[in-house]
């Protein structure tokens, strides 16, 4: 179901006492929100992070995982060992993944069939490079990181999936898509999504921003019609900034 969402993606910062205490900060700060809020801390806080937030409103989410249940893949985590900790969303698709470890849309498709067969929800990321955008070839981008992904799903399984979309010039680079930007791209994501599936499927997914939001541009980004919230890295580091952001709606 569309909802509006604002996830923080902490990507590898804090260890667990500064985990810990960001956490009860958030707790604090916390007010009732129209939007569902959520954080990615690492893998090894996850646990803790998901006993802390317990009776909160807050989600505990995952930054990634791999597409096997077990087995001899050295240093990954799997949908099923999430499941077992109650972290029940994941991230997948992020840029730094696809351009530091490799991942590609053919690893992204199995990634997403290992969690959805674990009954997991998905923030799949996507977003075009500066050069893209450039050569006016981002709908081309991000079209065919949608369909190599996620087209072989059938339309009963979108109700667990979040788009995200974050041009990679807008990641961490201070740089953000205007709100007409975001709004084009979104409104295009979502006419991809009803072409191959229906109008239903695309009016009921949410689909949110990511690239350097912060609580001076969110408001105007989430009031675009097409836009259901964001995925903040930076900004989700630091209690105050990251509540401004949830409260711009
Ligand atoms: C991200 O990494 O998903 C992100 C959007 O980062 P930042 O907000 O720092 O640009």
């Amino acid at each position: 179901m569309r909802k509006n969402i604002v996830a923080g993606n902490w990507k590898m910062n804090n260890d667990l006492e500064e985990t810990k205490l960001l956490l009860n900060e958030l707790k604090k700060q916390q007010k009732k929100s129209e939007a569902e809020i959520m954080v990615a801390p690492t893998y090894i806080s996850l646990d803790s992070s998901v006993k802390i937030l317990e009776n909160s409103d807050i989600e505990v989410i995952a930054q990634n995982m791999h597409f096997a249940n077990s087995g001899a893949y050295t240093g990954e985590v799997s949908a099923s060992m999430l499941k077992a900790i109650a972290v029940n969303t994941v991230i997948l698709g992020h840029s730094e993944r696809r351009s530091y470890f490799n991942e590609t849309s053919e690893l992204l498709a199995k990634k997403v069939d290992a969690a959805l067969a674990n009954n997991m929800r998905i923030i799949f990321c996507f977003g075009e490079e500066l050069n893209d955008r450039k050569n006016n070839n981002e709908e081309e981008v991000v079209a065919s990181q949608i369909e190599r992904a996620l087209f072989h799903l059938e339309a009963s399984v979108w109700d667990n999936i979040v788009l995200a979309y974050e041009p990679v010039w807008a990641i961490g680079t201070g740089e953000t898509a205007t709100p007409e930007q975001a709004q084009d791209m979104h409104q295009f994501i979502r006419k991809t999504i009803s072409n191959k599936y229906s109008d239903t499927v695309a009016n009921s997914i949410s689909i949110l921003y990511g690239g350097s939001v912060k609580a001076t541009n969110a408001k105007e980004i989430f009031s675009k019609p097409d836009v259901d919230g964001g995925l903040i890295g930076g900004a989700s580091l630091k209690a105050k900034d990251f509540f401004a952001i949830v409260n711009a709606f």
